[in-house]
């Protein structure tokens, strides 16, 4: 389609920012709204506060201080002025005139001079005067304007965004498609989609400001409705699907018990009691199980598994368990093997990673396509190496994955056989409103409680300067017999590039990046020139990041502090050989203090370990966190997590670590880390299986996803494409339904699945 405003060149543009068709382009939301039909005053402005105002330029100048040059812009309204600073804010010379309009969106804060108040960086735009076009200023003064981020380079800024969907609207006036039933956005009072779009982007006057800036207006919700419904319309049918395959009926009778009771080194917690049941009961039925085992660190998921894995094998069929990392895997690999040997049955056992050697892969890849295996734990290898299974009756995912290789186990599969069941494993704490509907295609058991006997760990936040005080205090649990783990955030050297896959550094947070040159470099990159979107904050003077590397303090605690112990090192760039030696060594109690990155995060048990240092813990997730203090208090001995801050701790950082000693409850940690990332960080990448939004927002917008959640499943019973019974809405609503559906997965969710 045709689109005024879009030539080759912005198309490409526009396309290396996900936007391919003018949907998309109209899908792309204002982050933020202008009142310029009631401007402030700048006498009714507070400290403190975010605000938006209108003024008049009075005059401009870079100032040059010693550390860097500032460029100082003064606004008036009648007596009242507003300084606003720009550090570096050499690139901004020439631009004001006085007697200009300006828009500006900043902080407001309190100043010495004679101006009442100051912003510094703010957001600004000069608003267009008579010499500009009617358009312009059609959309610019005397409304409610949408202000955009921009899409490109000083090019597709704000303005350029107004005028093109402005005209794109209008191109499209009385022919925007619908594809919800009308009887549907009766039922919730939502607007068509003609009207949210225009709304959206053009909010009638009147339309209140806090509604908008919320995206709490009617167009709004039904934007995200849609979007919602969608998703969860797609998950309803997978569902559904999955209830139509033909999957394994395990028996499970007195043979099958005697077998589990056998192995079991302890008494389950009842909440084991209670997952195992459900997962049993889901394997007893004649259709694949899709469940999912969420349980906090430590809860004992695996036990659980194992347990259902005994049900598959005693019923004749193989099980296989896939973790994300070769140490977990051959962890799980020992443990299985370990316990089973407890077993009066003769249970075959294989592990099959990707660093195995060519021989023993083939060899393994033998037992279990002969059907001599029946218990096969691995990594990814289990779908890269082309392995045919014999019998394959029960999949364990442990951790992480989840989308996509449910899917690629099922095409390993041979045509004749039932479809296996499936359990995923997660440690990370959804918060179950959001479990539900958001794993909605899997059903949901949860280990809410932990084994007994575990003594609370004690967490302290300790500053740098006192690091000598950690390191007498691991010596001293060394002496008892103890061990310990200390985790940096980068293998070698300070160059944030090195950091462990999925480290999250939190020099991304707006706030952080008040670090002058790291904002500018940010908004320069991803904001375009004119506008700042990150709330700019004051400002210190640049200077290089120093952070600690494992290898570089690895060598120097050997050395000095903790010389005499024995140290390990542990890092994801050793190869695989290297690092199960490690592994296993600390686990036999070989070496005392295993100086690690986050390659240690996931699951990884050592009882013995009763100390977690983790240095520049301000740059830590939340949830990475927690998981690394996970990896102690799993015995009897009292534990210690111990967080060690660098120099700096932004004030997102204070508030992660404050919730660290206040705290251990993964489901609250969970909760805040949500609040305080949103969705499409704390899930992590793609991989954990979660869509990406146009508009929707997880946190924000948990009510209308569960609405959307009933919406789809009373659409998906009522309108089956079987013609008999009467349908939500016309025939040809159905049909634009489904036809939606179907481009919604493919293009943004990529999840489409045949069959
Ligand atoms: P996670 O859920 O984090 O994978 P694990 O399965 O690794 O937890 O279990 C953590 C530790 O707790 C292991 O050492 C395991 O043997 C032990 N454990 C699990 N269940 C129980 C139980 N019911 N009683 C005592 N110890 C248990
Ligand atoms: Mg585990």
């Amino acid at each position: 389609m045709y689109v005024r405003g879009v030539g080759p060149r912005v198309a490409e543009l526009l396309a290396a920012k996900d936007i391919q068709t003018a949907e998309d382009l109209l899908y792309h939301l204002p982050f933020r709204y202008e009142d310029r039909q009631n401007p402030r005053s700048l006498d009714e402005l507070k400290p403190g506060e975010m605000a938006s105002v209108i003024a008049e330029v009075r005059g401009a100048a870079l100032l040059r201080t010693r550390r860097m040059p500032i460029f100082e812009l003064t606004v008036g309204q009648g007596r009242h002025a507003l300084k606003c600073l720009w550090f570096h804010g050499t690139y901004l010379e020439g631009k004001f005139k006085a007697g200009q309009t300006v828009a500006l969106f900043g902080k407001v804060e309190p100043s010495r001079s004679t101006s009442n108040f100051k912003m510094i960086q703010p957001q600004f735009e000069l608003l267009p005067d008579a010499s500009d076009d009617a358009e312009t200023r059609l959309l610019e003064v005397g409304r409610i304007t949408p202000v955009y981020e921009s899409l490109g380079g000083s090019r597709l800024t704000s303005r350029w965004q107004r005028k093109v969907i402005f005209n794109l609207l209008e191109g499209m006036r009385g022919a925007v498609p619908e594809c919800l039933p009308h009887t549907m956005l009766e039922r919730l009072g939502l607007p068509v989609r003609e009207t949210a779009l225009r709304e959206v982007h053009f909010p009638p006057e009147g339309t209140p400001m806090t509604q908008l800036q919320a995206s709490a207006t009617p167009a709004h919700q039904r934007l995200i409705f849609e979007e919602l419904f969608f998703l969860e319309l797609g998950l309803e049918l997978k569902r559904r699907r999955v209830r139509e395959r033909a999957g394994i009926s395990f028996a499970t009778n007195d043979k099958v018990r005697e077998a589990i009771r056998e192995v079991l080194p302890f008494h389950p917690t009842a909440a084991q009691k209670r997952s195992l049941a459900e997962i049993v009961a889901d394997m007893r039925q004649p259709s694949p199980m899709r469940r999912l085992l969420q349980g906090d660190v430590g809860s004992g998921k695996t036990i659980v598994a194992l347990q259902a894995m005994l049900v598959a094998m005693e019923n004749g069929y193989q099980a296989a368990l896939m973790a994300p990392t070769e140490i977990l895997a051959t962890q799980h690999f020992l443990a299985a093997r370990k316990l089973l040997e407890r077993s009066s049955r003769r249970y075959r056992i294989v592990l099959l990673t990707g660093s195995l050697d060519e021989d023993r892969k083939r060899a393994n890849r033998g037992l279990i396509n002969r059907g001599e295996a029946q218990l096969i734990i691995g990594t990814h290898a289990l779908i890269e190496e082309k392995v045919e299974f014999d019998r394959l009756g029960l999949v364990v995912v442990d951790e992480q994955h989840r989308f996509g290789v449910l899917q690629r186990f099922r095409l390993m599969k041979k045509p004749t056989q039932a479809e296996p069941d499936v359990l995923v494993m997660t440690a990370t704490p959804i918060p179950r409103t959001l479990a539900l509907s958001l794993y909605g295609d899997l059903e949901v058991s949860v280990l809410d409680e932990l084994p007994p006997g575990r003594t609370p760990i004690v967490t302290r936040r300790v500053p740098g300067e006192r690091a000598d005080e950690v390191w007498e205090f691991v010596r001293k649990q060394v002496a008892l017999g103890r061990q310990a783990y200390i985790v940096y955030p980068v293998i070698e050297g300070s160059k944030e590039d090195q950091a462990e896959r999925d480290f999250y550094l939190d020099e991304s947070e707006g706030e952080h990046a008040a670090h002058v040159s790291v904002t500018r470099k940010i908004a320069r990159r991803s904001k375009g020139a004119e506008l700042f979107p990150e709330p700019a904050q004051e400002a210190y003077p640049a200077s290089k990041t120093d952070l600690k590397s494992a290898v570089e303090m690895h060598e120097k605690l050997r050395t000095g502090a903790l010389a005499g112990l024995r140290i390990g090192l542990l890092h994801g760039r050793l190869d695989a050989d290297e690092k199960e030696v490690i592994m296993r060594r600390f686990q036999r109690g070989e070496i005392d203090v295993l100086v690690a990155t986050t390659v240690i995060e996931v699951g990884v048990d050592v009882p013995n370990a009763s100390v977690m240092v983790v240095e520049h813990a301000e740059r830590f997730g939340l949830a990475q966190l927690h998981q690394l203090r996970g990896r102690v208090g799993r015995g009897a001995a009292k534990s210690y997590c111990i967080l060690v801050t660098g120099p700096r701790v932004s004030p997102l950082g204070e508030e992660r670590l404050n919730a660290m000693v206040r705290t251990q409850d993964g489901f609250e940690l969970a909760e805040l880390d949500l609040s305080m990332r949103g969705p499409g960080e704390f899930f992590g990448t793609r991989q954990a299986g979660l869509p990406d939004f146009r508009v929707a927002n997880l946190v924000r917008d948990r009510q209308l996803l569960e609405v959307a959640k009933q919406e789809a499943a009373r659409f998906a019973n009522s309108s089956q494409e079987d013609k008999g019974r009467e349908g939500e809405g016309t025939e040809a609503e159905r049909a634009r339904v489904w036809a939606r559906l179907k481009e919604a997965w493919q293009r943004r969710y990529g999840l489409v699945e045949a069959g």
